[in-house]
C-alpha cells in the first residue's frame, strides 16, 4: 500500500513538471516566469515538451508593444535585433 502511494506521489510530480511550462509560462519578450493568468498569448508552436514546445508573451509585453498574436512578435524581435546591429555597428 505505501509502495502504491509512493508511486502515485512520483507520477504527480512527474506530471507537474510536465505541465509546468502550461501553469508557469516563459514570457518570450522579457524573459520572465509568470503564472498563466498573466499571460495573453500562449501557443504551442512544435511538439517537444517543457519551454521549448510553446512561445507566449505575458500581458505587461502585449500592452508595452502593442502586441496581438505572434506574427507581431516575430517583427517585433526582428526590429528590435536590426536597432542591436545598427547601434553596435554605430559604435564601431
Ligand atoms: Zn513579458
Amino acid at each position: 500500500m505505501r509502495r502504491l502511494l509512493l508511486l502515485i506521489i512520483l507520477f504527480l510530480i512527474i506530471l507537474f513538471f510536465l505541465y509546468l511550462p502550461e501553469l508557469f509560462p516563459l514570457c518570450a519578450c522579457c524573459g520572465k516566469k509568470k503564472p498563466r493568468l498573466f499571460f495573453r498569448i500562449h501557443r504551442a508552436v512544435s511538439l517537444s515538451p517543457g519551454y521549448k514546445g510553446c512561445r507566449s508573451v505575458c500581458t505587461k509585453c502585449c500592452r508595452k508593444y502593442d502586441l496581438n498574436d505572434l506574427k507581431e512578435l516575430d517583427r517585433l524581435m526582428q526590429v528590435s535585433r536590426k536597432l542591436k546591429i545598427d547601434r553596435l555597428s554605430k559604435d564601431l
